[in-house]
């Protein structure tokens, strides 16, 4: 279990990088499955997740959800997309 303050944390450390989660869970030392701490990421009052195309992070709301992806992409790769 890792606490809200490192969450915290490691949120802000992976916010607009391309960081991977084996890297972070490396990093820190944590405990925890990658899925977890990726659900964790996203169970937090200010929700951050992979572009599902350039693989940064990004805060939720920035994030445009595809559903026939499966997966929310930033303002960038939305535009590729059209292009
Ligand atoms: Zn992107």
């Amino acid at each position: 279990m890792i606490s809200e303050d490192k969450l915290g944390e490691i949120q802000d450390e992976l916010e607009g990088t391309c960081t991977s989660i084996s890297q972070i869970i490396d990093r820190h030392d944590l405990c925890i499955d990658e899925d977890d701490l990726e659900d964790q990421l996203l169970n937090q009052p200010k929700p951050i997740e992979r572009c599902g195309g350039c693989e940064w992070w990004f805060s939720v709301t920035d994030l445009e959800f595809d559903e026939s992806r499966g997966a929310g992409f930033c303002t960038q790769c939305e535009s590729e997309d059209d292009a």
